[in-house]
């Protein structure tokens, strides 16, 4: 078993698992449906700068220029946000990692964190063609109240615009505009699919799957059994 068990040989073994790939490739998507079935918490850093922003904290003013230009969040600002939240009880088991890390500085603190308790994170790279993650990125509604994710495309509400589940309509990220979504998109051509040279010279555990043809929970059993099949070898 790769996976070191931190539990003391009670539980089941520490999963650090990272869902990498651009935006719109389902990472959100299959970080909530994988929860479920692991046991373990989803940390999206987005989630969680979107949450600073909302409180209307220091951090929160800090970062929303910067989130609604696409652009990335300074590293320190994001790593220190990440090993708080690692430091929480619910992590105990593992976590899956959301949204991050998007930059080599990332990786590299995350590494060290994992080092430290000698474990491994095992990365699962989602790969969606550009023009499927056009479509998707153009068409993501969200209900605010609830948090349901929708697509105008693929998975769209029963009634234009409104939450299946509670009526309430739905809105659009803010950078989710056209502009906004290239500028994204070159952020992680620029600086985040880089890693991925980065995290085969250094040995990472990498998976590739192709993350665009099949629907969410379909990719989701397709992942939990990559990760089972990579425990075992
Ligand atoms: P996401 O919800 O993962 O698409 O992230 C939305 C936005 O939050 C990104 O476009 C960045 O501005 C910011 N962000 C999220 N995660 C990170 C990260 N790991 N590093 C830097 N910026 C981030």
């Amino acid at each position: 078993m790769s996976v070191k068990d931190l539990s003391g040989g009670k539980g089941q073994p520490f999963q650090a698992l990272v869902l990498f790939g651009p935006p719109g490739s389902g990472k959100g998507t299959q970080a909530k449906l994988l929860m479920q079935c692991l046991k373990i918490p989803q940390i999206s850093t987005g989630d969680m700068l979107r949450g600073h922003i909302q409180a209307g904290n220091s951090l929160g003013q800090e970062v929303s220029e910067i989130m609604r230009a696409g652009a990335l969040v300074a590293d320190d600002k994001v790593n220190a946000l990440v090993e708080e939240r690692l430091a929480k009880p619910d992590c105990a088991q593992g976590f899956i990692l959301d949204g991050y890390p998007r930059t080599q500085q990332q990786a590299e603190a995350l590494h060290q964190w994992l080092a430290k308790r000698d474990v491994d994170e095992l990365v699962i790279h989602l790969k969606v063609d550009y023009n499927s993650l056009i479509a998707r990125l153009t068409g993501r509604r969200q209900c605010p109240l609830c948090g349901t994710l929708y697509n105008l495309f693929s998975k769209a509400p029963k009634q234009d615009e409104v939450c299946d589940l509670d009526g309430t309509k739905l809105v659009t990220r803010e950078d989710d505009s056209a502009a906004v979504i290239q500028e994204r998109l070159d952020a992680y051509d620029r600086q985040t699919q880089p890693l991925i040279a980065y995290f085969r010279e250094n040995k990472r555990r990498l998976l590739e799957l192709d993350a665009g043809s099949e629907p969410p929970p379909e990719l989701m059993k397709k992942i939990c059994k990559a990760i089972q099949d990579h425990a075992r070898g």
